[in-house]
């Protein structure tokens, strides 16, 4: 007869104990390290998030700070070019206003000489006619003054030459007198000195 033994004092018992223990605690262990792992992934992973916003954010003002400092650079800019045009713009006005300046001066002067010009030939004229009309006064002085010679008893002509062949009718019958004298007593110039 063989001995019986509880079941407890059985190998198989504890084995049967031993693998359930293992298996629990395994599970457990198990669930345990994924939810610990989870829970660091989620942390991990919301942290990486975190730090992304703030470098996205950064970026951001970055840009913006750029931006600003683009737009305010091409505003000074602009600023600067368009002073310089109201400054060229200014010189060419200034520039403009001195040629037409000039150009008036220039004409006035022009119109000076002219005016001086006209009045020096006309007083050249007046001096002219004067001359001439002095001359012709002059001359006709000179001629009404000069000696003819006339013949009373043959012919109404006088003459400037005493030995003239228009007098040789006269036969010496010839009187002298001045040719306005001769010209008022109706004598006329004698054919051969005409
Ligand atoms: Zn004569």
């Amino acid at each position: 007869m063989q001995y019986k033994r509880p079941f407890y004092k059985k190998w198989w018992f504890w084995l049967v104990i031993a693998v359930i223990t293992v298996f629990t605690n395994l599970g457990s262990g198990n669930n345990n390290e994924t939810q610990s792992t989870h829970h660091s992934t989620e942390a991990r992973s919301a942290k990486v998030e975190k730090s992304r916003k703030q470098k996205a954010a950064a970026e951001k003002r970055k840009e913006e700070k750029a931006r600003k400092l683009a737009a305010e650079r091409k505003k000074a800019q602009a600023k600067k070019l368009a002073a310089k045009k109201a400054k060229l713009r200014k010189k060419q006005l200034a520039q403009k206003r001195r040629e037409k300046r000039a150009r008036q001066l220039a004409q006035k002067r022009r119109r000076a000489q002219k005016r001086q010009l006209a009045l020096q030939q006309k007083q050249k004229k007046q001096l002219l006619a004067q001359k001439k009309a002095q001359a012709k006064q002059a001359a006709a002085n000179d001629r009404n003054s000069r000696t003819v010679y006339v013949a009373p008893t043959s012919g109404r002509r006088y003459h400037f030459d005493p030995n003239c062949r228009g007098l040789r009718p006269a036969n010496g019958n010839i009187t002298q007198m001045p040719l306005k004298e001769a010209i008022s007593e109706g004598y006329t110039l004698c054919k051969w000195e005409d």
